[in-house]
């Protein structure tokens, strides 16, 4: 007899609507999360500069209008400390705390193929059984450092910007380095150079960055979005990003340069990235297209930082506008300009190791008092292959995806009955407003496990066939666009060695949305069901 109906891995967004959702719908259920605390992302990425890059409005449950109109944002992109007191709240206002177990790791789920249950190990010793597994463990939770001979001979502290001391730090008086220069590379930099004596920035790949335009949201604005809501969020649920973003309808291509410009520069002076990529229709599909908006990003930078042979190292070149994460800030370029920030170009002088004093790169030494990495993650499946899953046949998840990950819809993986995957490998996930991707997802496991129960089954399971029929599409759908142009997380290529697959699926919110309904009115098609005497059914 099982403890539970569902254990919950993790208790960031995903992890606490799927508490909420599971209850709501009669089940009994427990998370079990790594940290001291909820919020998983905004838990764990407390660094100085952290925010959104997905305006609050979108960036917040939608389950519920009642909560819609009870929490007011203050920002229209707000800081890592609001987005984790707003995810406290709804774990006070929904009394969730009960049925979530904090500093706790999962270290293993075992499919017990006799009993048709998972049991769970945590890393308190102790383990449970549960009918269903739900993996809400976060596509960028797994924390990559890179692997720098001689770190552990580094005198001074170092960070990994993820797993920030609670506590902040002190950089004044000191001399920082900071590795990586991504989305969060060049949310702290401005904030380190604020405080720091000298600020080293370790540039290997110089990336495209917009301005945020961050402001408070004003009494009114707050009265308009609050009654907008219905609206709003109908129309992200059948957007591609997950945010409804109004483009010109045109190709680049087909506009003059003078038209060009003055899209661009509207939509740059308004802020924000998705509203400048999805100006035009082929952007992310023409490599020429592309190139009109990242020669107008290069001019910026070119505007911005007064030094021309720093712009230079600054303009991005290697990949197309929008292939990586295309990051957001408004102070970083502007930060060269600072006598205390100095760039080091180590793609042409690669780190070759730390010493006890400071960075060595093939060419020259960098005496720093502290180091900061912000390095990334072992995005969308490091967090999943870092515990011990064995499904059915006593096979792990870590041989089945020895050759990259592959989900049925993202959600599920033949051969591990009864365990689903928040968006996972395959779901539009890091490449749309996630909060959305995430109550669609929760939706979509709540309702497949209460149609499983309700047809007396003991496991539900992604086919083999079906799967390897999405992961095609996801491919195809990916090799059509600019996206796999970039040496980036999408397709893991800042891991050594992992295997290179592009994960998120590029087709879209609304189609994706689309696709998973069309699954669930036949029957959930491409699963199948069986019931406790081992009876088959199959939809596909
Ligand atoms: P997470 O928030 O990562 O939560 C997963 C949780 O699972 C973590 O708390 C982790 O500790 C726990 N966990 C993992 N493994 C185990 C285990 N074995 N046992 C127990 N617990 C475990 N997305 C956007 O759409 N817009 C944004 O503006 C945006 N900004 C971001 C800013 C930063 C700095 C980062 C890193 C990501 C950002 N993202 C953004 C992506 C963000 O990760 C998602 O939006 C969202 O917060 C993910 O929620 P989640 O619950 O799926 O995963
Ligand atoms: P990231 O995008 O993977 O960037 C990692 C950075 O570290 C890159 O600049 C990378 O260089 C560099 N790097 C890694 N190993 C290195 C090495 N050995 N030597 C030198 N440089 C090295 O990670 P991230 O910035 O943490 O962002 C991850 C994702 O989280 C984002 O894409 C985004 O989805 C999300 N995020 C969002 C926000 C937001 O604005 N809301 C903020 C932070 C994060 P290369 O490019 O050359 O590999």
């Amino acid at each position: 007899m099982a403890d539970l109906d569902v254990v919950v891995v993790g208790a960031g967004f995903a992890g606490i609507y799927a508490v909420q959702a599971m209850r709501s719908a009669g089940l009994t259920v427990r998370a079990f999360e790594a940290g001291s605390g909820i919020g998983g992302t905004w838990f764990w990425n407390c660094y100085p500069g952290a925010r959104c890059d997905v305006e609050s409005t979108d960036y917040s449950y939608s389950f519920d209008p009642a909560l819609e109109q009870e929490w007011t944002w203050s920002e229209r992109y707000p800081a890592q400390p609001e987005v984790l007191r707003y995810l406290n709240y709804v774990a006070d206002r929904y009394q969730l705390w009960p049925d979530i177990q904090l500093n706790t790791r999962v270290t293993a789920c075992v499919w017990d193929a006799s009993r048709r249950e998972w049991t769970v190990l945590t890393d308190d010793g102790e383990s449970r059984i549960a009918r269903f597994c739900v993996m809400a463990t976060g596509c960028l939770s797994a924390q990559h450092v890179p692997a720098i001979p001689g770190l552990e001979t580094f005198r001074g502290e170092w960070f990994h910007t993820s797993r920030w001391p609670r506590e902040g730090t002190d950089f004044a008086g000191q001399r920082v380095g900071l590795i990586g220069t991504g989305s969060t590379g060049i949310q702290i930099a401005p904030e380190i150079a604020a405080d720091a004596e000298r600020l080293y920035v370790f540039q290997r790949t110089a990336n495209f960055a917009v301005p945020n335009r961050n402001r408070r949201i004003t009494a009114d604005e707050v009265t308009a979005i609050k009654a907008g809501y219905p609206v709003h969020r109908a129309m992200a649920r059948e957007s591609m990003l997950g945010v409804p973003v109004t483009g010109t309808g045109r190709s680049a291509l087909s506009e003059s340069p003078e038209a060009l410009r003055k899209t661009y520069t509207e939509r740059w002076e308004a802020g924000g990235g998705m509203p400048l990529l999805g100006s035009y229709t082929d952007l992310l599909i023409s490599r020429e297209a592309n190139d009109t908006v990242a020669d107008f990003i290069r001019e910026r930078i070119r505007e911005t930082v007064r030094d021309p042979g720093l712009a230079r190292l600054l303009s991005p070149r290697a990949y197309p506008v929008g292939a990586k994460r295309l990051c957001q800030s408004d102070d970083y370029f502007a930060m060269f300009n600072q006598p205390n920030v100095t760039l080091v170009d180590v793609r042409s002088s690669p780190v070759v190791s730390a010493y006890p004093g400071g960075v060595r790169t093939a060419t020259a030494d960098y005496e720093v008092d502290a180091l900061v990495f912000a390095t990334g993650f072992d995005a969308v499946s490091g967090a999943l292959t870092r515990i011990a899953v064995i499904g059915a046949n006593g096979v792990s998840l870590r041989g089945a995806w020895a050759a990259g990950p592959r989900a049925y819809l993202g959600v599920a993986v033949a051969g591990f009955p009864n365990m689903f995957l928040v968006t996972g490998p395959g779901s539009p996930s890091v490449l749309s407003n996630m909060v959305l991707s995430i109550e669609q997802h929760v939706e979509f496991i709540r309702d497949l496990i209460t149609h499983a129960l309700s047809a007396g089954a003991s496991s539900v399971e992604a086919t083999g066939r079906a799967t390897a029929d999405w992961v095609a599409h996801v491919n195809d759908v990916a090799y059509a666009t600019l996206f796999p142009c970039a040496e980036s997380w999408y397709v893991g290529a800042n891991i050594p060695g992992k295997p290179r697959v592009f994960t998120p699926y590029v087709g879209g919110v609304g189609p994706y949305r689309s696709r998973c309904d069309a699954v669930a009115a036949a029957g959930y098609e491409g699963f199948t069901l069986t019931t406790v005497g081992g009876l088959r059914w199959l939809f596909r």
